[in-house]
């Protein structure tokens, strides 16, 4: 038995993978990887991959950074975690400074936590405690939208709105409000570009007209639903977001987990927008896809109302065992120095003028519907037929037989339902944007035809 094999066999034993249908590892192989540098992974057998997903959208400076793998090795050697009650140490200080001067001055407290769904569970157990100490107790609700992802724990899966991955829980979920989310291409208003008004925004105006007194929050991802298929819609819609949480007197909270640290072209998402939310959470690119760690942010009005004499009972009672790692922190100052100082953002506005040209490969295939891009992601949603938009049905799996094609030619692809997306670490040069481009239309040849 090769070296791989025996690998595969000993993980199958015992590991349950996550999002994974352990079943179908009867008729596909698990893939061992060995080692990574840049856009590539290698696996066990010495095949070479481009990591189109940044492992899961964490990755931004590629597999293996020399500067990052030497503050990492340079923590280690002083300490590598320590109780962040009571105490604190120079990396946290310096991460927090440096995400106060990147946000807007209204930004202004740092709260660690370990990984995205737990930013977004600070960020609502904030905003109810905020109203409670208020005196508004009963604002206890939040705004959610369809389509909605926004991790995987209880808080975080009460305001996920993907059915597929979140509608057996709902007997363990808090009640929220759902409204309608932005989706251009199959418009739930029946508009199109020329006609939008943003009026699928109306639905949120309708719920906090009627509910107002019991809603603490609406939570959004910012400019792009990802994991609910990458519906990349128009900056207005958080300018509108922005007016009616003014209006209504509910906190904006802004989920940029995904599309933080430079993913859209600018460094955070809402400044698209331009826009200030009230707290947003921030996780996935902040260690530049090194360890876990996160981030809800918010301003001194929030802060403050909790800041009081010890017996008042306003101390926010949250806290992980992991909050702050030094070892993250070091690695996050670093990618920040690195985005700075190597001007990647700069960098990366002719690579995603690249993507934008890449795109049109796709434009004639009878199959492809929608062509989107936001920054460093580009997305080809798939269809059955163009005219009708009819989609591809859940068992024929077209996005497994896709991901499956890429394999077999060097990229990874993991589709989300039928939309194929591009979303790699910012490392990438323009002649593998052309490259992995290539392989994604070979790949969907392969499968759809020509
Ligand atoms: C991935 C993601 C999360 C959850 O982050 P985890 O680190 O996987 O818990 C939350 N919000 C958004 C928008 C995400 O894309």
């Amino acid at each position: 038995m090769s070296k791989t094999e025996e690998l595969r066999k000993r993980d199958l034993k015992n590991i349950w993978h996550p999002f994974t249908q352990m079943k179908d590892y009867e008729t596909e192989d698990i893939i061992i990887i060995e080692k990574g540098k840049g856009i590539y992974i290698w696996d066990t057998d010495g095949n070479k991959y481009i990591d189109s997903v940044s492992s899961w959208w964490v990755n931004t400076l590629g597999h293996s950074n020399d500067r990052l793998n030497k503050a990492l090795a340079a923590q280690a050697e002083k300490i590598e975690h320590v109780i962040f009650a009571g105490f604190s140490h120079e990396p946290a200080i310096e991460l927090a400074e440096k995400l106060v001067e990147l946000t807007p001055k209204e930004l202004t407290k740092v709260f660690y936590s370990d990984n995205g769904s737990t930013a977004v569970e600070v960020a609502m157990k904030m905003a109810y405690q905020y109203w409670y100490i208020k005196g508004y107790p009963e604002k206890s609700k939040f705004i959610a939208l369809k389509n909605s992802y926004h991790g995987d724990t209880l808080g975080a899966v009460s305001v996920g709105g993907v059915d597929l991955f979140h509608k057996i829980y709902k007997p363990l979920l808090a009640e929220i409000h759902q409204a309608v989310s932005p989706y251009c291409y199959r418009c739930p208003m029946g508009k199109c570009k020329e006609s939008c008004n943003i009026e699928c925004a109306n639905s949120v105006d309708e719920i906090l007209k009627e509910y107002k007194d019991e809603i603490a929050g609406i939570i959004i991802e910012p400019l792009n639903q990802a994991a609910g298929g990458m519906r990349i819609y128009p900056p207005e819609y958080m300018v509108k977001i922005r007016e009616l949480c003014d209006k209504y007197n509910v906190l904006f909270i802004d989920d940029e987990v995904a599309m933080g640290f430079g993913r859209t072209g600018k460094f955070f998402a809402f400044e698209h927008a331009n826009v200030v939310p009230d707290i947003i959470c921030i996780a996935k690119g902040i260690t530049a896809g090194y360890l876990p760690l996160a981030v809800t942010m918010t301003n001194d009005e929030i802060f403050n109302t909790f800041y009081d004499d010890y017996e008042t009972c306003k101390t926010f009672y949250h806290g992980h065992s992991f909050t702050a790692n030094p070892l993250a922190a070091s690695v996050a100052v670093e990618n920040l120095k690195i985005l700075e100082e190597e001007k990647i953002l700069e960098k990366n506005q002719p690579k995603i003028k690249k993507l934008t040209e890449c795109l049109e490969k796709f434009r004639n295939l009878s199959y492809v519907g929608d062509i989107r891009q936001l920054g460093m992601i580009g997305v080809i949603e798939l269809v059955k037929n163009k005219l009708t938009k009819e989609s591809f049905s859940f068992e024929e799996r077209i996005g497994r037989k896709i991901y499956l094609a890429g394999l077999k030619r060097g990229a990874i692809f993991r589709p989300i339902g039928d939309s194929l997306y591009f979303m790699p670490p910012y490392v990438i040069t323009e002649e593998e944007i052309d490259l992995l481009t290539d392989i994604a239309l070979a790949s969907l040849q392969e499968v759809l035809g020509n």
